[in-house]
């Protein structure tokens, strides 16, 4: 493992406190763990997460940085760049089969991620997006109408629907939309 020695790890800390995802109780710090993340450029450098049990279920979490996406190994950042206009050649360094498949995860999880997004505004009481079935605009116009769409919409869309309980990986993203609806 030899990138953990080439790469010096920063520690994440988030000054928020957040209640548990699963039970809305207090998240008591166990340990941490190393997550390797990799920058435009294709560096990649080691964070390290805490890990949190709840108190309530006992079930295992982890921090979460501003600049992850769960199950993902690049910065939101990349990713942002690359769903946001995926006709433009992208300067990420990262393979083909890897751009095209954030381009197909966003295109599979946009309407379940609009979704979310939805059911938070409506949780905090604010008015749901009016008009939002303008089905011309891009997905990413759409999520726009929630967090804004200046650079950094990725990351502000993805703390609120981890916090909620309501990222899914991917594999079983499509089996939790039918079962929200
Ligand atoms: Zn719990």
């Amino acid at each position: 493992m030899s990138w953990l020695r080439s790469h010096p790890a920063f520690f994440v800390r988030c000054a928020e406190v957040v209640p548990s995802p699963c039970c809305g109780k207090e998240l008591k710090v166990i340990g941490s763990r190393k997550r390797k993340l990799t920058s435009e450029s294709g560096e990649s450098r080691v964070l390290v997460v805490r890990r949190l049990r709840c108190s309530g279920c006992r079930s295992i979490h982890h921090e979460l940085p501003d600049c992850v996406v769960p199950y993902k190994r690049y910065e939101s950042a990349c990713i942002e760049q690359v769903v946001s206009e995926p006709e433009r050649p992208s300067v990420v360094a990262a393979d083909d089969a890897t751009l095209r498949r954030w381009k197909n995860w966003f295109k599979g999880m946009s309407t379940y991620l609009l979704g979310c997004l939805t059911s938070i505004a409506i949780r905090l009481h604010q008015d749901p997006v009016e008009n939002p079935s303008v089905s011309s605009q891009s997905a990413h116009q759409r999520i726009g109408h929630y967090v804004g769409d200046a650079s950094g919409w990725l990351a502000r869309i993805v703390r609120p629907i981890v916090n909620s309980n309501l990222w899914v990986h991917t594999r079983f993203a499509f089996l939790s939309t039918q079962l929200l609806r």
